[in-house]
Parts: structure tokens; C-alpha cells; sequence
């Protein structure tokens, strides 16, 4: 059973709680999915390597570049949240992240 097999399974329940006046049994068994929801959220969460197994993206310009990647990208966005969000020239000297709107000198 995956994750995924719980997120369905707690989506039926929901359905058939909507036509049901007695909720109790499956209120109960909603909250035992979520149970291994959480469960199965923790075993993700631990095989996850930490930010600092990644192989380190460049910095150019105070911006990460990629090498399987073209252009400068906002390190606190990558640094955050993973995602790789290009930045945007304003001038000659400063760039902005569209996402997190810092200025990148
Ligand atoms: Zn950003």
C-alpha cells in the first residue's frame, strides 16, 4: 500500500460520509488513514537525503547556475524550496526574483 492508497482510500470514505448519517465507524476509519498518511509521510521524509547531499549549484553574479541548466537562478528559492526560479535583469548591476522578490546584486 502506498501513500497514494491512502489518499484514495480516504477520498471514498469522504464520498460515502456525504451519503451516510452514521458517521461514527467511518470517521474512525478516516482517521486511520490519516494515521498512515502521517506514517508513510515520515518513512518519506527520512529516505529523503538532506540539501546538502545535492551536488551544490555554482554561484555567478550572487545567482545559482546549473550546469544542465542555462541562465542565473534565485539561490534562496533553490535553497528553500528546491525550485529552480530564473531571475529576471533589471539592470545592469541588480537582478529580482520574480518568485521571493529579492534583489540579487
Ligand atoms: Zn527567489
Amino acid at each position: 500500500m502506498t501513500i497514494f492508497a491512502s489518499v484514495e482510500q480516504v477520498k471514498l470514505l469522504l464520498e460515502k460520509l456525504s451519503n451516510d448519517d452514521k458517521h461514527t465507524d467511518l470517521l474512525n476509519s478516516i482517521s486511520k488513514e490519516l494515521d498512515n498518511i502521517t506514517v508513510f509521510a515520515e518513512q518519506l521524509t527520512k529516505e529523503t537525503p538532506p540539501n546538502s547531499a545535492h551536488s551544490k549549484p555554482e554561484i555567478k553574479s550572487g545567482c545559482y547556475i546549473f550546469s544542465d541548466q542555462k541562465g542565473f537562478f534565485c539561490p534562496s528559492c533553490y535553497d528553500n524550496t528546491g525550485n529552480k526560479v530564473p531571475t529576471k535583469r533589471l539592470n545592469s548591476q541588480l537582478r529580482v526574483c520574480p518568485q521571493c522578490r529579492a534583489s540579487i546584486k
